[in-house]
């Protein structure tokens, strides 16, 4: 008898390690539950939010569970910690499916770590899919082209300065609600995110934002409340304004004709940072509106659907 109801107990045992480490695969729709369960701690529920799992997309997981050490995500080479924000929202995290990721299954694994030192681990299968994106040929400035060698060094100097705003991300949540449209009536595509385009007919590169159509002179609003990480006049970019939002998710607003804000300056959802211009490598004014999310740009667009609160 005791030994059969050691039995059944190992069965147990091996049908709740089947429970957690079975991949679930992760859909492509607005919301989808993941899993939920009771564990010792309490009740821990995931969920997953996503436009889709085209590569340049972003997505997101929402985690509510008893309180943690540490609870984190193995992910196309990277592991990414979510972010605590409220007793109502749990925790998040956002990925970016870089463009040119390889397609089909990858594997993220999951690791919350909790006080008493016990580990929970789930692995998911999160299935990419290639994205289709046009070619365009554009025509500009013969100086963004064959830039000067003085004006190498101010690209590479402005590539560094850039580089290191994302290397220190705040990682606490500075966001508040979700991410609005940074023009008044959402502006227009006129430029859509992972564009193959060629310059003057020589020079190749992937278009890794959105370009908005606007009038000159309309007030750009920012996306997301946080802090002003960069103001500056970019060779390539013109009149730039970063905001870091924390957890790693950063915007941009390019070839501004004028910035109204200052570095370290905190701006809430909607405060104008500037004006729409056509500084930098233009055909045209427009806004051109860039995401981030650790160190990889991803569709704008694609974070407006997620929920922030
Ligand atoms: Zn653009």
């Amino acid at each position: 008898m005791i030994e059969s109801a050691k039995c059944r107990l190992c069965l147990l045992f091996l049908f709740a390690v089947f429970l957690f480490f079975a991949a679930a695969p992760l859909q492509a729709s607005a919301r989808s539950l993941l899993f939920e369960t009771e564990t010792e701690q309490g009740f821990l529920c995931l969920r997953s939010y996503s436009r889709s799992f085209t590569e340049g997309d972003a997505f997101m997981l929402q985690l509510q569970s008893p309180p943690f050490r540490s609870a984190s995500a193995r992910f196309n080479g990277r592991v990414y910690e979510f972010v605590r924000v409220s007793e109502e929202t749990g925790s998040f995290l956002f990925f970016p499916l870089e463009l040119g990721m390889d397609e089909g299954r990858h594997e993220l694994l999951l690791t919350i770590v909790f006080p008493d030192k016990s580990v929970i681990e789930k692995r998911l299968d999160v299935t990419v899919a290639r994205g289709d994106f046009p070619s365009v040929s554009l025509v500009v400035d013969p100086k963004f082209t064959a830039p000067a060698p003085e004006e190498m060094k101010r690209i590479e100097r402005e590539r560094k300065r850039v580089a290191e705003i994302y290397e220190k991300p705040h990682r606490v949540w500075l966001g508040s609600g979700d991410f609005i449209m940074p023009l008044e009536g959402g502006g227009g595509v006129s430029g859509p995110f992972g564009v193959k385009r060629i310059f003057n007919n020589e020079v190749y590169s992937r278009h890794r934002g959105v370009d908005l159509r606007s009038p000159p002179g309309s007030p750009v609003r920012s996306a997301n409340s946080g802090i002003v990480a960069l103001t500056d006049s970019l060779f390539f970019a013109g009149r730039t304004v970063i905001i870091d939002h924390g957890a790693e998710l950063f915007t941009l607003y390019c070839h501004l004709a004028e910035i109204t804000v200052t570095e370290g300056e905190w701006v809430e959802r909607g405060d104008v940072i500037g004006k729409v211009g056509a500084t930098g490598r233009v055909t045209g004014p427009h806004l051109h509106w860039g995401v981030k999310i650790a160190a990889v740009e991803v569709d704008p667009l694609s974070i407006l659907g997620l929920p922030f609160e």
